[in-house]
């Protein structure tokens, strides 16, 4: 059995993380989401939401499964009796990022192995942060993310609305 670890922010989880995930299931047996517990880093949703969320969308996918982590990635690798950590890779402004995190990673542990997957066309310019804008000024996902995280999403929006806080979103959309 072949386990990677697939490690990200997931505020929240779009099809281009779903993409990686079910292609990093045609090459290993188990792939983990592993959500990355951040205390500086407060994103939209909590930590527990976003695990729901994934936990949603993942239930008929043969081999995943969904986990928080916290403190040093590789060391949570090793904790699941795992050597490889599954990245996905949209434009070179990706890259550069990904390739700094890679080494750094190697060099915290040598056995530990980081394998990219380049994400479908269709999924290029789509991250958690660009649905977020989008969101947040009632611009339409749909077929971006899946229906259950929009609808989270149009929540989420609403109570923050009614709590008369601003969502931090508009500019370049
Ligand atoms: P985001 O950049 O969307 O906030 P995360 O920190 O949750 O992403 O990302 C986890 C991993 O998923 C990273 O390797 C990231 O490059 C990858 N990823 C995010 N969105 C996509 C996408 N649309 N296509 C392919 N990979 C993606």
């Amino acid at each position: 059995m072949k386990t990677a670890v697939y490690p990200g922010s997931f505020d929240p989880v779009t099809n281009g993380h779903l993409s990686i995930l079910r292609r990093g299931l045609e090459i290993f047996d188990r792939v983990i989401v592993a959500v990355a517990v951040n205390p500086e880093k407060k994103g939209l949703f909590t930590i527990p939401e976003r695990v729901d969320m994934i936990n949603e969308v993942i239930a008929d996918i043969p081999g995943a499964s969904v986990d928080t982590f916290e403190g040093l990635l590789v060391d949570y690798v090793e904790s699941v009796d795992s050597n490889v950590i599954l990245r996905g890779l949209r434009a070179m402004s990706d890259f550069e990022y990904e390739f700094q995190l890679a080494l750094m990673n190697r060099r915290l542990k040598r056995k530990v192995q980081s394998v990219f997957l380049m994400t479908d066309y269709k999924w290029f310019y789509v991250s958690s942060t660009i649905i977020k804008e989008a969101s947040a000024l009632g611009g339409d996902t749909n077929g971006l993310i899946p229906s259950s995280v929009a609808r989270r999403l149009r929540e989420k929006y609403d109570a923050l609305a009614k709590e008369g806080k601003g969502t931090g979103a508009g500019g370049g959309l």
